[in-house]
């Protein structure tokens, strides 16, 4: 019997795509009876670690690529969101020519697109298909999108304390410098267009988003309000990546790690692309160092815009950038690696007891996951909301102070992770932590919040 077809298109980066993917598979582990095509855009030369990852897919899911945009070719704006969004728009009537002829080949029902890759929405309609997003990120900033259109009224408003905390519908109150940064700069081209792809929301049928009931419940329920009719709230969560993704630094991250005490190791890293300032880079070793506890450090090569690696790989070696003598003073205490580590096999590890994040969400889910509790180190994108999330909202995480300028100074960093790693509150959180990693457990066992929500979405695809 032909098999029903689903349409997905990622956006360019690991995250944008690895999300949509493993949603894909999930769906396909409980529904055997689909087949996935995904119609991938791409800027650049395709990253390694991507090309890595889609060797490893099912043969359940085929992908398609699209002719890579150049980055002469992407307009210059310094948010990465828009950025990633104008480069998808440029490869639109590829993806087009892509869907239609797929469609002209086999039975397809519906199109899944990535946040990012709204644009592609319409072309559900011309084909009558279901329309679906998928948001790799939390509930919360769902509903940041569902309600940025008052909040603009509120941050608009002269009469408006800046230390007032914001409220979003079902989240914690957050602090206006923890939204995401298109809110720092009301006339920016970023902040237009978050606007604008918050309207682009209601276009689909339905939006999932990778968190779960227990963990978000008050987001969750805000939205299935706020959002009465279409589009559909979906949380399917948590869906992170399995298995182990080849890199060279891999073997070496998890043996130093099988030689460490149980929960002695502070795992510390920026997601895919984040870094930090030379400053704040030197202000972190010694603030490592000066701890005295055990870390394994993911290393990039300094930069003043935080997510400068994000679209293509940091060149430079970051080793140079470290204080002098760092290497030879932390030998026994830590391990330093440049670039990259296998980070679900990292904070899977007996060893591994603390994580300083930069808090991208699949790094949170990760650590929720495997009940690894978190220093907050927000850089960019919706990272704030989420170290607000689990700092003052799940309280499973210890965030560390900054100065005037921005600064986390080393005593500082010091401080928070000696008390993260073995004092009272540490021991608090880890607690709480544990008791998230059942929650998540849950929602994906057959009986679970998430499950359940994706058996009704099958159901509207087979009856479609
Ligand atoms: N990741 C990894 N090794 C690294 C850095 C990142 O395996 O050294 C993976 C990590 O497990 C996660 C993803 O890359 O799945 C990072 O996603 P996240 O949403 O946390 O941050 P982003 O890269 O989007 O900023």
């Amino acid at each position: 019997m032909e098999k029903v077809q689903i349409a997905v298109v990622p956006s360019p980066g690991f995250t944008h795509l690895v999300p949509i993917l493993e949603f894909s598979k999930r769906l396909l582990h409980l529904y055997p009876e689909f087949h996935v095509t995904c119609i991938i855009p791409s800027v650049g030369s395709f990253p390694t670690s991507s090309k890595a990852y889609l060797q490893s897919l099912p043969p359940t899911i085929s992908s398609i690529f699209v002719p890579p945009i150049t980055l002469e070719n992407v307009p210059d704006v310094t948010v990465l969101a828009v950025q990633i969004e104008l480069s998808v728009n440029l490869s639109l009537p590829y993806i087009k020519e892509e869907l239609k002829s797929l469609c002209s080949r086999a039975k397809v029902v519906a199109l899944v697109v990535d946040i990012f890759a709204h644009g592609a929405l319409d072309f559900a309609r011309e084909l009558n298909l279901l329309s679906f997003i998928y948001l790799p990120q939390s509930a919360m900033l769902l509903s940041t999108y569902f309600y940025s259109s008052k909040l603009d009224e509120v941050l608009s408003s002269e009469s408006r304390d800046p230390k007032e905390p914001i409220q979003i519908p079902g989240c914690v109150p957050v602090l206006s410098g923890d939204l995401p940064p298109p809110f720092q700069y009301l006339s920016s081209i970023g902040y237009k267009k978050f606007l604008e792809r918050a309207k682009r929301l209601r276009v689909a049928d339905g939006i999932f988003t990778n968190s779960f009931l227990e963990l978000e419940s008050g987001a969750i329920r805000a939205l299935q309000e706020q959002v009465k009719g279409k589009p559909t709230v979906y949380p399917v969560g948590p869906i992170i990546q399995g298995g182990l993704i080849g890199h060279e630094n891999g073997l070496e991250c998890l043996t130093w790690l099988d030689k460490q005490e149980p929960k002695s190791v502070l795992y510390v890293s920026f997601g895919s692309g984040g870094t930090l300032s030379q400053e704040q880079f030197t202000e972190l070793a010694y603030g490592l160092e000066l701890s005295g506890q055990k870390f394994l450090w993911v290393v990039r090569a300094p930069n003043s815009v935080t997510s400068s690696a994000y679209l293509g790989a940091a060149i430079k070696d970051p080793i140079q950038f470290l204080p002098n003598g760092f290497l030879e003073r932390t030998r026994k205490q830590g391990l330093v690696v440049p670039s990259w580590a296998p980070q679900i096999q990292v904070l899977g590890h007996a060893s591994t007891g603390g994580f300083l994040s930069h808090c991208g969400w699949n790094s949170v889910l990760e650590s929720v996951v495997e009940g690894v509790p978190v220093i907050p180190w927000p850089l960019f994108a919706e990272q704030g909301l989420n170290a607000a999330m689990l700092t003052d909202g799940l309280k499973v995480a210890l965030r560390p102070k900054v100065i005037h300028s921005g600064l986390a100074e080393r005593e500082e960093i010091a401080k928070v992770v000696r008390e993260l790693m073995e004092g009272k509150e540490g021991m608090e959180i880890r607690r709480r932590m544990e008791h998230l990693k059942n929650a998540a457990a849950n929602a994906i066992k057959e009986d679970g919040s998430s499950t359940k929500t994706l058996s009704e979405v099958a159901a509207k695809l087979r009856g479609f």
